[in-house]
């Protein structure tokens, strides 16, 4: 049966897959979401003797219904590829009691490739089923690995466009070095004078910018989004879930059926929702462990019932977890609002109005899945070392917050499943970060110094894509103002 996409904000459309995908958000500023949520239509059993591409045809088949058998496993034979480092492409390691889901295999060596290396494929494909002639517009805001990630899936694709604006102090050196040096005919990267709220708060009032779609549309160009907040990307973030479950019973780990819990390491909201969309579609997930580094907003949430943004913004060793407002949250609002859009639209209004809402006690009984915690910038630094002096294990900063707060979990509940620790970046990407944290003694170093350190310490080898860009010219070095992103879109689609 097919599954349609409405708005979690109560306007009537009703959009299929592929439509969804080409538009990002909804057209009254909500988020598209399923109609239902399908059951897997496979066993834990069979799902262990496939590979990752076949796991994730028959995941993403059960939600993008109007893509043809063909098409799919187009898409995701061009995504998933030699581009990842291994034929796994997210393997599952066991350290100490714990199993770390690497989902950093990818081109920028960060989770965001996962569902960003098919985005693009799913994109093109969409339009042409869809008869679009316009020229797509892909418009993003990143606290970091998006826009890479981004910009490495949509370089060149033909029939693409896209600009990246990043908080221009608010990413690691690396990162803004992996963005700048980004080649490609049809990209553009402008680091903004703000932070990744204020960056993200800009591109959304661009999409619902009236004036702008017309004068867009007269030069033949059109909007999309490869922010977390698109079913494409969300979509291809349920694959790895079950495939880690898969692993796992295929390793004689877990028995079949046994449950398991996840750690997440959060920010918007959109790698943990995956997670639990698993979970409704019948994966065995018994908690949703969701870690947050001192924006701690989303551990707050899940204590009081209250989100608050109005609060410091922190710049923290975890960038790409800084976040204030987490806009996949929403998804989760609605469902536990019984699918009530009005509901839904009154509470994000107030989120908009005053910075804030209130779940009704309701709604938060429906919240106890999920378990909320955070970790402090001195508690991830010491996870680090700690994991590498105990098992030579290096794990990101992003990762460490995971695995603090599941440390956390584990002392107040002795709850002895077995919990896969989503692990969202190589080490390599956050170096500093890392190395301050193994020992002092690194602290004043450069990156890029530090990775070939971290390659003899942790036996390792420096992914290529950080390799590549040590020496990479600089081809992006624009900035601008907040209030200038609507300037430099136009500028970008005149050349
Ligand atoms: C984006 C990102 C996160 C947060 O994921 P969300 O889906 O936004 O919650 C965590 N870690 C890393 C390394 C990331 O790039």
């Amino acid at each position: 049966m097919d599954i349609f996409y409405g708005s979690t904000r109560g306007n009537q459309e009703r959009v299929s897959a592929s439509e969804a995908i080409l538009q990002g958000l909804a057209k009254d500023g909500g988020l598209f979401v399923p109609d239902r949520l399908p059951v897997f239509d496979r066993t834990a059993k069979e799902f262990a003797k496939m590979n990752y591409q076949d796991t994730a045809y028959e995941v993403m088949k059960l939600l993008l219904t109007d893509f043809t058998e063909e098409e799919l496993k187009d898409c995701i034979q061009k995504a998933y590829d030699e581009k990842f480092d291994t034929p796994s492409i997210a393997p599952v390691r066991k350290v100490g009691e714990s199993y770390y889901l690497e989902l950093f295999h990818g081109k920028t060596v960060a989770f965001k490739d996962m569902a960003l290396s098919i985005l693009p494929h799913l994109m093109t494909t969409a339009a042409k089923k869809n008869h679009v002639k316009n020229e797509i517009v892909i418009l993003t805001a990143t606290s970091g690995d998006t826009g890479k990630a981004a910009l490495e899936g949509f370089a060149d694709v033909e029939g693409t466009r896209i600009l990246v604006f990043y908080p221009k102090n608010g990413v690691s050196a690396i990162q803004e070095r992996q963005m700048v040096t980004q080649k490609g005919k049809n990209t553009r990267v402008i680091g903004i004078h703000g932070n990744f709220d204020d960056a993200q708060t800009g591109v959304k009032q661009l999409f619902a910018d009236a004036e702008l779609a017309a004068w867009m549309r007269e030069r033949g160009y059109q909007f999309s989004s490869a922010n977390s907040i698109n079913i494409g990307r969300l979509v291809p973030q349920i694959v790895y879930y079950v495939y880690a479950y898969a692993q796992l019973l295929r390793e004689h780990e877990i028995a079949s059926g046994e449950g398991i819990n996840v750690v997440v390491p959060t920010g918007n909201f959109g790698n943990i929702l995956a997670a639990y969309y698993a979970k409704n579609m019948g994966l065995p997930i018994r908690k949703l462990l969701c870690a947050s580094n001192d924006n701690k907003v989303l551990y707050d949430f899940f204590a009081t019932g209250i989100y608050d943004k109005n609060r410091d913004f922190v710049l923290t060793t975890s960038p790409s977890m800084d976040i204030l407002v987490s806009s996949n949250l929403e998804r989760l609002i609605y469902r536990i609002a019984g699918e009530d859009a009005q509901k839904n639209a009154a509470l994000m209004q107030s989120l908009g109005r005053e910075g804030k809402y209130a779940v009704t006690g309701e709604m938060e009984k429906q919240l106890s899945d999920f378990y909320g915690n955070y970790a402090t910038q001195a508690e991830c630094a010491a996870k680090i070392r700690n994991l590498y002096e105990s098992f030579g294990y290096v794990i990101d900063t992003h990762t460490a917050v995971a695995a603090a707060v599941y440390d956390k979990y584990r002392q107040e509940t002795a709850d002895e499943t077995k919990t896969v620790i989503v692990s969202t970046a190589s080490p390599f990407k956050f170096t500093k970060s890392v190395m301050a944290a193994i020992d002092k003694k690194y602290r004043d170093e450069e990156d890029f110094a530090l990775a070939d350190e971290l390659a003899k310490i942790g036996k390792m080898q420096i992914p290529p894509a950080i390799a590549r860009i040590r020496t990479a010219p600089v081809v992006h070095d624009i900035q601008c103002g907040k209030d200038e992103m609507k300037e430099a879109v136009k500028e970008f689609l005149l050349q």
